[in-house]
């Protein structure tokens, strides 16, 4: 029998990921359809559970629902566990699983457009929401000298250096950053959807190889933009992070690993 997957989000109708694991399944021969539900506010638990009782073998979870997917679920990782969210759930064993591949997506897809090893350098990422909390394992695990994040609100960047406790994590405001400079400045904050600028200083792009924007399909973002003037050479968006999440789901799902840079080329649109 076909298996089903799908996502789930709202809203769901810009979604690319059935697009993307219709090509894999596609380029690795596996049986399964995949769809995409919009999540309703009042019974996103009830849709999961639902798909799952009709015989759904996993789901993709996107925004607003990724800590609601998380509470659902029986079996965490300690991925998901530090983001306090999931954007993978797995039907297995009559149990939900947790995943969360935001942050190893974006460190594959970083490693790839920095073309050299991450291991060694000063990475700065502004924002501490979820995309960060979920980020800040795989990123540490890679090796940086030093992984600076900047936040508005403190408080919150704190939170999660407290509860990762390494000596190479430290947190700040964005006036704190006068005067550093970083190998990677990666912008993890949500401003670019709304066109808004975090408040960061050309300065901090230093000699920085690659300013990477986790939002995608924005074109060149006022961070992008701002990089770029400061002469930044390579500029990324986020859309190779969202092909290197959904391979690290299929393969999750699967166990097989799909090719992510031909389906990457293809949905990469040039930053104009
Ligand atoms: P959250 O809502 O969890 O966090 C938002 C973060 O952005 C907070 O740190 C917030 O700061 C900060 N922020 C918002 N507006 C501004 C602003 N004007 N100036 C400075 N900081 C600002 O969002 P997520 O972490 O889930 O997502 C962050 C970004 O990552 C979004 O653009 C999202 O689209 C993208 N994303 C991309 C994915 C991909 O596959 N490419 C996957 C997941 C996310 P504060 O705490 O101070 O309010």
């Amino acid at each position: 029998m076909t298996d089903r997957y799908s996502v789930i989000g709202r809203p769901i109708n810009h979604t690319k990921s059935p697009l993307i694991h219709g090509l894999f399944a596609e380029v690795t021969d596996q049986d399964l359809t995949y769809g995409a539900i919009e999540g309703s506010l009042d019974g996103f638990e009830d849709q999961v559970l639902c798909f799952r009782d009709e015989g759904g073998r996993g789901m993709n979870i996107t925004a607003p629902f990724k800590l609601r997917a998380y509470e659902l679920a029986n079996e965490r990782s300690e991925r998901a566990t530090l983001a306090k969210a999931s954007n993978a759930l797995k039907f297995e064993h009559g149990k939900i699983y947790a995943e969360n591949f935001d942050g190893i997506g974006l460190l594959r897809d970083i490693e790839h457009n920095l073309q050299v090893p991450l291991a060694g350098r000063n990475v700065l990422v502004l924002g501490a929401g979820g995309a960060v909390r979920g980020a800040v394992l795989p990123f540490l695990a890679a090796g940086p000298a030093r992984l600076v994040i900047a936040n508005r609100d403190l408080t919150k960047a704190r939170a999660l250096a407290a509860e990762v406790n390494d000596d190479r994590l430290h947190v700040c405001g964005y006036d704190a950053l006068v005067g550093q400079d970083f190998d990677l400045v990666i912008n993890a904050t949500s401003a670019s959807l709304t066109g808004e600028l975090p408040p960061v200083a050309t300065a901090v792009f230093g000699h920085a190889l690659l300013a990477y924007e986790l939002a995608y399909g924005k074109g060149l973002t006022p961070f992008l933009r701002l990089a770029r003037e400061a002469g930044v050479m390579r500029l990324a968006d986020g859309v190779g992070m969202l092909v290197e999440q959904a391979a690290e789901a299929f393969e999750w799902w699967r166990g097989v690993r799909p090719e992510t840079r031909p389906v990457i080329d293809r949905l990469t649109v040039p930053l104009e």
